[in-house]
């Protein structure tokens, strides 16, 4: 898969129609080291729900983890691939630098003594766009942030010990960390994204009628190094569609600006399509069909190792080489 998607600087031509179909964040992909480990934050000190225990499709080896809100709705679904002994990644450009989730307004007090008692490294008040974030690393140095929103009506996991009141929502949206970040900025705007506000060297991307992932911020950083990814990095940013007609839309429109897009892909949970951005970020546009409950019952999801038909025959012998999480 890697193979069909080089680096290229399209040009997206003025004048061409831009693409309506994308509502937002479907999921992000990040790598880990120990699963255990990663199972425990998202679970445990975060709270979210894991909605689906499965296998890394292209390395069955690996675990694929996803965690978000009751169900995984699209939009707060942060995924990981748990490779055990990798090494951490360098924080860089070329990259998602910060992955943004939504909190009710007025719980950042509760989450900044919550992820303080558990030994959080790198936790950091700033304000941002006139909004108050806490900025904290994840167990591989993964750059999060948690955003109060005071308009954001999602329904939080309440399986956890988090109060409901303070219970993460969903994505908020994801900072980019770019050497230059025009061409990115006009592919988001090709993608239906409209440049908002810049603060510094910031600038914001909102998408208008998508879900509530619905925003994107550009920081250039052209004197930065480039990042080397590893335990901790985000190795791709997914956005939503809402099913598959929508999806071949933006394949088409993608392909005829340009882009080397891959086939559709199988992800049992959702169909994937990958390219790659000029600024480097691998995206992918997946579809919110057929969703996370389509081979578990809804009050027992991601408790089972659910694996791909192709690789049932194969169970027992990746069962036994995938650690034990609970
Ligand atoms: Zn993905």
């Amino acid at each position: 898969m890697q193979s069909s998607m080089s680096k290229q600087d399209p040009r997206i031509r003025m004048g061409r129609a831009m693409i309506s179909e994308i509502k937002g964040l479907h999921h992000v992909t990040s790598l880990a080291a120990d699963a255990g480990e990663n199972n425990r934050f998202f679970t445990k000190t975060l709270g979210l729900r894991r909605v689906k225990k499965t296998v890394n499709f292209d390395a069955p080896e690996v675990y694929h983890l996803y965690y978000g809100d009751a169900v995984g709705t699209p939009g707060s679904v942060m995924t990981y691939f748990p490779y055990g002994m990798i090494q951490r990644g360098k924080r860089g450009i070329g990259e998602v630098g910060i992955t943004e989730f939504a909190i009710p307004q007025g719980s950042l007090p509760y989450w900044a003594e919550r992820l303080a008692a558990a030994g959080i490294d790198r936790l950091d008040h700033e304000t941002s766009f006139g909004e108050a974030r806490l900025l904290f690393s994840g167990p591989d140095g993964d750059g999060f942030a948690l955003v109060e929103s005071a308009t954001d009506d999602r329904e939080p996991w309440t399986g956890s010990d988090v109060p409901e009141d303070a219970g993460i929502l969903g994505f908020r949206g994801a900072r980019f960390q770019l050497r230059d970040a025009a061409a990115t900025g006009e592919l988001l705007e090709f993608m239906g994204y409209q440049k908002a506000e810049a603060e510094g060297d910031v600038t914001r991307f909102i998408i208008e009628g998508g879900n509530a992932a619905d925003r994107i911020d550009l920081q250039a950083l052209p004197g930065a190094h480039a990042a080397q990814q590893g335990a901790g990095s985000v190795h791709h940013i997914a956005f939503a569609v809402e099913n598959r007609d929508a999806q071949l839309n933006v394949r088409k429109a993608l392909m005829d600006t340009g882009y080397q897009v891959t086939p559709v892909i199988d992800r049992d949970y959702f169909w994937a399509i990958y390219f790659r951005t000029p600024g480097g970020v691998l995206f992918e546009v997946a579809t919110n069909e057929p969703g996370f409950d389509r081979d578990e019952d809804t009050a027992h999801l991601g408790e089972a190792l659910k694996l791909p038909a192709r690789y049932e025959p194969l169970r027992d012998k990746i069962e036994g080489r995938l650690p034990v999480i609970t």
